[in-house]
């Protein structure tokens, strides 16, 4: 077979990887760089910014997932390691798609499974690439896949179980509008049948829409029917499972996270004792509203994944008091509106930073919050200072940017990992 790597990335080196395995395939690697790194000794390449205009004469084109299908000209199939993972996988997958909160829930769902004795293996960003796992899986094994929208653009298969996590604008950089956002999500319940299981958030309007076009058993959370939560406590229907304390992850957001991991998880595991340790043993993921260090009474906060309005807001109802909030980066297309009336709901100081600075200046301007400051970011340590300054030795400082790292830091990790260093020469 005749196929093109569309994009040559850490999936595209995974793709190269998977095909090239059978000697029959012909590869030719395509990139819009003009020189991508790597690239096998031999191997033909077609490059430059007009690279996926010229895919004529494949067989297939394994699209990497930030690459529109749009973008991509050819008279061959378009294909991606998702869908290929999807028609090979041996085992139930239990698919997590939303804007925010995939990496947690399907670590609570692999915790709880774990707990309960089951081979798991968790696949997509947190976990490895899916496609690399392949030959590991066995037919009573179970599938935990966090998949984003980039991957379910163009996705002809969707999972067993479906978890809909809660839906906000994100990622508008990429795809062209709200709706093409919100109908590549919804790929994740499209193929499925009435057996399957689809469990969503019931109280967004993006995620409804989505479940009222599915077939599948639908379970809205929380519902007093299903998992919700009752005087401190986990239930499913009327039983009692264990103490939401359990959960060692701050902040309400996440409470409805283990309530969409406890729904997920339900057809194979029903035993409150060995939910309550699934949940336990879970600690949370680097960057994702971590407390990093306390200097006298002030506590400091990575959420540097934290990308989003939506997140941004779910970190300032995490943590009561006094409270600084360092916002801005990158843009990713998002509306403040909604993350400027929440200032206002709480004690807090902003510390604008990055290209954002000025959008969600405004947006503090229109829902009338003045307590923030435009600041020219210079390094990581001035900034945590400025900010440990605003709280009057009593607080928390929220490194929660709602916006990209791109152009001040390489990456979400890189910026985190510069907060953490900072925190730490402070005390
Ligand atoms: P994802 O994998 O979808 O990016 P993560 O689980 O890694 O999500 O969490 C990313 C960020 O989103 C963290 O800042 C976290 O606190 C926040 N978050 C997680 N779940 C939710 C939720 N249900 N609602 C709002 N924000 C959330």
């Amino acid at each position: 077979m005749k196929i093109a790597i569309a994009g040559y990335g850490v999936e595209g080196k995974a793709s190269y990887d998977y095909w090239s395995k059978d000697p029959q395939n012909q590869l030719t690697i395509v990139d819009g760089a003009e020189h991508p790194f790597d690239v096998p000794e031999g191997v033909p390449t077609v490059t430059g910014p007009d690279a996926f205009k010229q895919l004529n004469g494949y067989d297939l084109v394994i699209r990497t997932p930030g690459l529109n299908p749009q973008h991509i000209t050819t008279d061959g199939k378009i294909w991606s390691i998702t869908n290929e993972f999807f028609a090979k996988c041996p085992a139930p997958i239990i698919g997590i798609t939303g804007s925010k909160g995939k990496g947690t829930t399907a670590s609570l769902i692999a915790s709880i499974l774990k707990a309960a004795g089951k081979t798991v293996h968790l696949v997509g960003n947190i976990g490895v690439p899916a496609i690399q796992t392949l030959d590991d899986i066995a037919t009573d094994d179970i599938v935990v896949y966090e998949l984003s929208s980039f991957q379910l653009w163009d996705v002809e298969y969707s999972p067993q179980t479906a978890v809909v996590l809660f839906i906000e604008q994100e990622h508008l950089d990429v795809h062209p509008t709200m709706e093409d956002y919100v109908a590549a999500k919804a790929n994740i319940a499209r193929y499925q049948t009435s057996k399957d299981i689809l469990i969503y958030d019931a109280g967004n309007t993006y995620v409804q829409a989505i479940a009222s076009q599915s077939e599948a058993i639908k379970i809205g959370y929380p519902s007093t029917l299903t998992t919700h939560v009752k005087d401190g406590y986990f239930w499913n229907g009327e039983q009692k499972l264990c103490s939401v304390d359990n959960l060692q992850l701050p902040g309400e957001h996440n409470v409805q996270n283990a309530i969409a991991a406890i729904d997920a998880v339900w057809q194979y595991v029903q035993d409150g004792q060995v939910i309550g340790k699934g949940l336990a043993d879970f600690k949370g993921l680097e960057h994702r509203l971590k407390i990093v260090g306390k200097v006298g009474d002030i506590t400091y906060v990575d959420d540097s994944i934290a990308t989003t309005p939506g997140s941004a807001i779910a970190a300032l109802q995490s943590f009561d008091g006094p409270k600084a909030i360092i916002l801005g980066g990158s843009s990713k297309g998002s509306d403040f509106t909604e993350l400027a009336q929440e200032l206002l709901r709480h004690d807090v100081y902003a510390l604008l930073i990055g290209k954002e600075a000025a959008a969600i200046a405004a947006a503090c301007d229109r829902a009338g919050f003045s307590k923030y400051k435009v600041v020219e970011f210079t390094d990581m340590d001035t900034l945590v200072r400025q900010a440990t300054t605003l709280l009057n030795s009593k607080g928390t400082v929220l490194l929660s940017p709602a916006a990209a790292s791109f152009g001040l830091f390489k990456n979400y990790a890189d910026r985190g990992e510069q907060f953490i260093a900072a925190v730490q020469r402070l005390s």
